[in-house]
């Protein structure tokens, strides 16, 4: 079988942008992407419900987690408008900051790369897995192959969602070269609670301030939509709190209902209700949604003052995650102490490692195909300055 200089294991959005920033720089060398899928760039067309949401104009250290965040932000370098340089198209920010194409179909941005990676002769390997690695290197292949290449970059994703071909088989590859495995959890997913003050509550979409907390210490806090469902809690502001969460158990989610408003507010109206007659039951009518508002005062105090601090304090013992089948992304993955800032393995010369697939998670936003595209540039960068 042909030898490549480079092979690429995993057509996601980290393996197909370092593909492209390959080819675009360097006409004279062979670039091959595997991948186990029929499509290539799979997750990324349906990412950000379909639309593809690929950056967020608001970006900072904290948007970042595991053992590689400080790292990953620092490839990042600020550069939020990256993909506009990948993609052949146009891009546009929503009022929150988070960057979409304009035409707002996630299906393009794959369409876009697979045209241009056609166009400039990368060879597209699927449905293919790979299912090992030898050091030199030799790929042995799903159908019985075996890829030899001079330089490999394993860009298999994170253990989120399988329909996708991310089971979390793939690193095995990493760890039979040596790598070290940080421990997984699903993060941006759903969380499992007590449901007992919720159970009326079912499909009922809230705004809401959330903390989260274990044992009197603060893990992080968002603010968004909450949705409440027959196991739990779902809805933005879940998701971003999901990542503090991720492998921490004896976890409690406070709702700060009405985030705007003070509770002495939520006090004065619950008051002024019960002095013109109105039923307990009823005393947070028009305030909040009329069900939401019955099972606060259901589990309120007697007294007004009761009812205005459940508003600002419900509190839900977490009980777990939806986990991966859920989860947008993994946090956790291959450890980043043995990857350099050219995302090269410091135990392997010639193997890169990038994307979901090392211990790097983003916020909801955008910033987790922020990471992918730049460590795939910054790994197809490195190579091209070394080949
Ligand atoms: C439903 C959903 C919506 C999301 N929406 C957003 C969003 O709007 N914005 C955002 O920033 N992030 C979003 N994310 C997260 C984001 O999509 C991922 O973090 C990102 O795609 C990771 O890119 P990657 O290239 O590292 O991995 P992936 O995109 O997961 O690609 C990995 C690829 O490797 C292939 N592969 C794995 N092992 C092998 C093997 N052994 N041989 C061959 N091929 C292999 C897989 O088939 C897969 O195609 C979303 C995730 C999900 C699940």
């Amino acid at each position: 079988m042909q030898k490549y200089d480079v092979a690429i294991v995993g057509g996601g959005a980290a393996g197909l942008t370092c593909a492209l920033t390959l080819a675009r720089r360097r006409k004279d060398i062979s670039v091959a992407v595997i991948d186990k899928n029929e499509r290539l760039g799979k997750k990324l067309a349906a990412t950000g419900n379909g639309q593809g949401n690929v950056s967020n104009l608001a970006l900072s250290p904290e948007n970042y987690h595991g053992g590689g965040a400080a790292a990953a932000f620092k490839t990042i370098g600020g550069d939020v408008r990256l993909p506009e340089r990948l993609f052949n198209c146009l891009f546009e920010a929503d009022g929150e900051g988070r960057i979409y194409p304009a035409g707002r179909q996630a299906s393009a941005l794959t369409d876009s790369l697979l045209f241009e990676l056609s166009a400039l002769g990368v060879t597209l390997l699927h449905p293919l897995s790979v299912t090992g690695i030898e050091r030199g290197f030799a790929l042995t292949l799903s159908d019985g192959r075996t890829l030899r290449a001079r330089n490999v970059v394993l860009a298999c994703g994170g253990s989120a969602q399988k329909q996708f071909g991310t089971d979390g088989s793939s690193y095995a590859l990493a760890q039979s070269l040596g790598h070290k495995l940080m421990p997984l959890s699903p993060s941006l997913v759903q969380l499992r609670t007590d449901t007992a003050h919720i159970r009326s509550l079912k499909g009922i979409r809230v705004q809401s301030a959330v903390t989260a907390s274990v044992g009197g210490r603060l893990l992080g806090s968002a603010t968004g939509d909450v949705i409440f469902t027959d196991y739990g809690l779902s809805g933005n502001a879940i998701f971003k709190l999901s990542s503090v969460l991720a492998g921490v158990s004896g976890a409690v989610v406070t709702l700060s209902f009405l985030p705007g408003v003070e509770e002495e507010a939520v006090r004065r109206d619950v008051a002024a209700k019960a002095a013109l007659g109105y039923p307990r039951s009823e005393l947070l009518s028009g305030t909040l949604h009329n069900q939401l508002g019955r099972a606060i005062i259901k589990r309120a105090g007697p007294e007004t003052c009761d009812i205005a601090r459940t508003v600002k304090n419900f509190t839900l013992p977490v009980t777990g995650t939806l986990g991966f089948d859920s989860a947008q992304v993994t946090h956790g993955g291959v450890d980043c102490a043995d990857i350099g800032d050219d995302m090269q393995s410091k135990l392997v010369r010639g193997l890169y490692l990038v994307g979901e697939y090392v211990d790097v998670d983003g916020d909801c936003g955008g910033y987790n195909l922020l990471w992918a595209f730049a460590s795939g540039v910054r790994a197809a960068n490195a190579i091209c300055d070394q080949l």
